[in-house]
């Protein structure tokens, strides 16, 4: 599994340019696993809109762009679900 450190990297370089397939795929299954790095990627800034443009940026495969938009809908779900949690939690300060 990635590190946190390269997951903040590539939400980093997502800010200047689309990600590789690769990289989107890889940051999005370490985001929806790691409650640390769903919190950064939430001060990046990069929820609300989490998934589309890379969606337009893949390439012309309907099943992996259905695939792909399966895997954003699965984490945008789970992150919702969890950022409600946390908030209900109170706040706790968690860097791992
Ligand atoms: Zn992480």
């Amino acid at each position: 599994m990635m590190m946190c450190r390269a997951a903040t990297r590539l939400m980093s370089k997502q800010l200047d340019g689309p990600l590789s397939v690769r990289e989107t795929l890889t940051l999005r299954v370490h985001v929806m696993m790691c409650k640390a790095c769903r919190r950064c990627q939430q001060q990046f800034g990069m929820l609300h809109d989490l998934g589309d443009p890379f969606i337009d940026a893949l390439p012309d495969s309907d099943e992996n762009a259905q695939r792909h938009r399966q895997a954003v809908e699965q984490a945008r779900k789970l992150s919702d679900d969890r950022s409600q949690q946390a908030r209900s939690e109170g706040n706790e300060n968690n860097d791992t």
